[in-house]
């Protein structure tokens, strides 16, 4: 496999970057081990004093690192700059934060003595990260981790090594010490040497199923730890009493940003029958206003996809769909012509939970809507999937719609705002979107040891 910066909206190819040998692998692991070493002896203060510098790097240098965002996977620039800005809000968080995560904690109502609960680092974890939010993505794994002093050697996704190295520079530049974290360009077998070796404690993969099978198996192969943050088939539930143009823009923007390339993008828009018709309507005339074109004009509100496979493969996917019996209610399914990876949007109806696509995550700028006559009957669409990632519910009746949130079977939902991490929540998903918790102080103790000291 080849590390290789392609820009995904003119096809140029950027750069090729050689993989890393079997042996400055193991001086990459011997250096990680090092740090962890000395980072259990540490303060957690002199860490916190780090992370504010990294977050400090990513703020100062935004257009800087922006561009490699765009340029890489095709990330709108504006996308890309609010990117940077939450990537360094989520190092803010743990430097924030994490002194209090780490204190000890009593449990005194125990039948005899009591405890205290202490938390450390467990050692070295492995970061494997896809190319859809090349920074967050990373952050989020890693600055818990510094902060518990687990050292993080990351595999990014190999269409982004540019934004991998971006990262590299910024810990270097935020004077992190050296095996805090380390990327590396490697092969699959190598990514597998890694999770066997005895030093390494567990391992953090965003990605799809596929890969989260192949490597949540090989963490249990070994007996170690592993999240798995995969994708999902998130709906958008609009009721009956919506303000429709307010929520018909957020559906779209659910749906549209970064290319339709989020895992908790709206997949699925379930809407009221009572006002299915005006919906649609207000639904179409959004997706109308987005504009396809280069990620780095100002003028572009659409992004091309990240690659020309992932052009391929969705285009595949709808062709699948299509003839099965879907209808397209809004858009053109013929592919996109040219050298670049873009996608025309759709709308797509009558999606029957027989169609070989109805579990497929459609990753891109592609909505289905279905419509239901009561509570109960969204519930039972929005639940008739094998994955569990978000959703989103739009109404002005709050009971009503945390009624029907709490009957949902995902990792989170959010009730009139489109679903986004935030550093103070806890990120996953149940079912076949993954387990493990990313973010809030859930995040830090994933790959600690939580250890109760006992008299
Ligand atoms: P992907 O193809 O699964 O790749 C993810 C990462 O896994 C990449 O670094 C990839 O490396 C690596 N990888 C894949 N197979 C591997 C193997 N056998 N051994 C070692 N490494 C392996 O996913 P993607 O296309 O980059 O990302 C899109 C997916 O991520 C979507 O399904 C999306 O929903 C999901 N996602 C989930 C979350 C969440 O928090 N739940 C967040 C963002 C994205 P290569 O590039 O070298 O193959």
């Amino acid at each position: 496999m080849s590390y290789t910066a392609v820009n995904p909206y003119n096809g140029q190819k950027i750069r090729d970057f050689d993989n890393i040998t079997d042996q400055q692998l193991s001086i990459v692991l011997d250096k990680a081990q090092a740090f962890y070493d000395k980072s259990q002896k540490q303060t957690i203060q002199e860490r916190t004093k780090l992370l504010n510098k990294l977050a400090d790097e990513f703020e100062k240098n935004t257009e800087k690192y922006a561009r490699i965002l765009s340029t890489n996977m095709g990330k709108l620039l504006t996308e890309a700059g609010q990117e940077v800005a939450k990537t360094s809000s989520f190092a803010r968080y743990y430097a924030k934060n994490g002194v209090k995560f780490m204190q000890p904690k009593p449990y005194n109502d125990l039948t005899n003595g009591q405890a205290q609960v202490e938390f450390s680092g467990t050692g070295i974890v492995l970061a494997v990260e896809p190319w859809n939010f090349p920074y967050t993505q990373v952050m989020r794994m890693f600055a818990p981790n510094f902060i518990l002093g687990n050292p993080v050697i990351l595999k990014h996704a190999s269409i982004v090594p540019e934004t991998a190295l971006a990262f590299q520079e910024a810990c270097e530049n935020a004077g992190m010490p050296e095996g805090a974290f380390t990327n590396i360009f490697a092969d699959y077998d190598q990514i597998n040497h890694i999770i066997a070796d005895p030093r390494v404690q567990g391992v953090a993969l965003t990605g799809s199923e596929n890969a989260g099978r192949k490597i949540a198996s090989v963490a249990g192969q070994n007996l170690k730890k592993s999240t798995m943050e995969l994708g999902g088939t998130d709906v958008f539930v609009v009721l009956d009493d919506v303000d429709v143009p307010v929520a018909a823009k957020d559906a779209v923007k659910a749906r549209l940003t970064n290319a339709g390339q989020v895992c908790t993008a709206a997949k699925r828009y379930i809407v009221s029958a009572k006002i299915y018709p005006e919906f649609l309507k207000a639904l179409k005339e959004e997706f109308a206003k987005y504009q396809l074109g280069d990620p780095l004009d100002e003028k572009t509100t659409l992004a091309p996809l990240s690659s020309k496979s992932a052009q391929q493969q969705l285009q595949d996917q709808v062709d699948k769909v299509i003839a099965v019996g879907a209808e397209i209610l809004y858009g053109d399914p013929t592919p996109v012509p040219g050298v670049g990876a873009g996608f025309s949007p759709l709308i797509l109806t009558g999606m029957s939970d027989d169609n070989p696509m109805y579990e497929e995550e459609l990753f891109g700028p592609v909505a289905q809507i279905y419509q239901a006559q009561t509570d109960d009957e969204i519930i039972k669409i929005a639940n008739n999937s094998r994955h569990g990632l978000g959703g989103a519910i739009y109404t002005k009746d709050i009971a009503r719609g945390r009624k029907i949130a709490s009957q949902i079977e995902t990792g989170q939902v959010t009730i009139n705002s489109i679903l986004s991490s935030q550093a103070e929540v806890p990120f996953g998903g149940v079912k076949d979107s993954g387990y493990g918790r990313e973010l809030s102080d859930w995040g830090i103790y994933e790959f600690a040891n939580i250890k109760p000291v006992m008299y």
